[in-house]
């Protein structure tokens, strides 16, 4: 199946006269026949689901389809990106372990990395997403255990080369890891370029209609834990008298070691009628992803000739830094973000927002409706000046989400915002 037909038929495939829609299994726990069953249920021999702080079959369901979209072995969906990234890599990564990340990533991954995983005693080293690959290799240990990338980050909307970290995660034996949020796997699956393991902000096009946070760890099955690096996946586990995860489970050692032990002690799995509203989300993806992505070409290409605008990253455009990069991991289009800078500064550029009519202000991103956002006075008002320049956001800088409205109405709406403050 192509990813379109995936995105409606994947996951859940209903028998003679059950329900055609995802139904909502709205239910804490599951009955069974024998006491023996429930007994290889814990000792993990049998399938089943036995507690929906670990499993339950709505979820179950979103979890197929989106580990089918990403051409993974399974996925494992949680209530936020934020809870996503922080199992994915604690699934690797103990006290006294280190890990190699881009620089250019979402602000609270940043936060995540720099300051919470410094409590767990795990240390993280950023790196330039742009630097060569001897660069790279200079920022390994022989306790790194994991890299982490992604596929293009805000503000500088940067594209990253997937195939040049893979290359450089696998020479040192480390599986590389890559939050998908914002090309969704219509628009790019990282395994087929070489990443073991996708995370996703379900919270942002996944669901795009802004109704809930969620995330989704995606495992590709494809890593070879069996290295001496991973003893958690390739040592006995005393919380399971002994299993061990490899041995066990093969290709899909490591999401089912998330789930079955990360997710059990830390419980934050989403709720059967989140799964069915991110379902929902998920059956109109490519449609919505195509119209994100045109909207996001046409208005990128009209705030380019725009002589307020000091500058404009959108990947898509032919003079992008990033166009090369683009055209190989984003053909089909590079979402509906753009990151551009108005001429003037902080109160011109919040001038200019608060102008604006259809597009609302928002602290949201890849949104069905067009939004709009302005670092320097919200997410990064601590900031001055130069440390907004340091961070790679200027006074002026705005970021724009191009949602599925006409683009002619959104074209508009700018152009009225232009018009007030000049
Ligand atoms: C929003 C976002 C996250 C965090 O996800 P939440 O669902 O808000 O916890 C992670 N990565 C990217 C790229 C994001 O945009």
């Amino acid at each position: 199946m192509k990813v379109e037909t995936k995105c409606l038929h994947a996951g859940y495939e209903p028998k003679n006269g059950e329900p055609r829609a995802l139904p909502i299994y709205q239910s804490t726990t599951y009955k069974y026949d024998s006491t023996e069953f429930v007994g290889q249920l814990f000792d993990l021999t049998a399938e089943g689901h036995m507690y929906s702080r670990i499993s339950n079959p709505t979820v179950d369901a979103v979890e197929k389809k989106i580990a089918a979209l990403e051409g993974g072995v399974g996925a494992l969906c949680t209530t936020s990106g934020q809870a996503a990234t922080f199992i994915a890599l604690l699934n690797l990564l103990e006290s006294g372990d280190h890990m190699v990340t881009s620089s250019t990533i979402y602000g609270g991954t940043v936060n995540l990395f720099s300051i919470t995983l410094k409590k767990f005693g795990i240390d993280v080293t950023f790196v330039d997403p742009d630097a060569d690959e001897d660069e790279l290799n200079k920022a390994f240990r022989p306790n790194t255990k994991a890299m982490f990338g992604e596929i293009m980050a805000n503000p500088a909307m940067n594209v990253l080369d997937i195939e040049k970290f893979a290359r450089v995660a696998h020479a040192h034996e480390v599986p590389l890891l890559i939050d998908n949020t914002f090309a969704t796997p219509y628009l790019c699956r990282p395994f087929e370029f070489g990443a073991d393991i996708i995370i996703h902000s379900t919270t942002k096009y996944l669901d795009g209609h802004a109704l809930q946070p969620g995330g989704v760890i995606v495992d590709s099955g494809k890593f070879n834990w069996n290295n001496g690096k991973f003893p958690g996946l390739t040592t006995p586990d005393a919380s399971y008298h002994g299993i061990i995860y490899t041995e066990s489970f093969k290709e899909s050692a490591y999401i089912t070691k998330a789930r079955v032990q990360l997710m059990r002690d830390l419980g934050c799995y989403p709720s059967a009628h989140s799964a069915f509203l991110l379902n929902l989300g998920l059956e109109t993806l490519a449609v919505r992803m195509d119209k994100h992505c045109a909207n996001g070409q046409i208005v990128a290409e009209f705030l380019k000739e725009q002589p307020d605008v000091e500058f404009i990253h959108y990947p898509g455009l032919s003079d992008d830094t990033y166009h090369a990069l683009k055209e190989k991991y984003l053909p089909k289009g590079c979402s509906g973000v753009i990151s551009f800078s108005i001429k003037g500064g902080r109160e011109r550029a919040a001038a200019f927002i608060d102008h604006l009519k259809l597009v609302s202000l928002e602290v949201h991103v890849a949104d069905i409706r067009t939004c709009v956002l302005h670092p320097a006075s919200s997410t990064h008002r601590q900031l001055s000046d130069e440390q907004l320049v340091n961070a790679g956001i200027t006074p002026g800088l705005i970021r724009l989400s191009c949602g599925i409205e006409h683009a002619d109405d959104i074209l508009n709406d700018l152009k009225n915002a232009f018009a007030a403050i000049a």
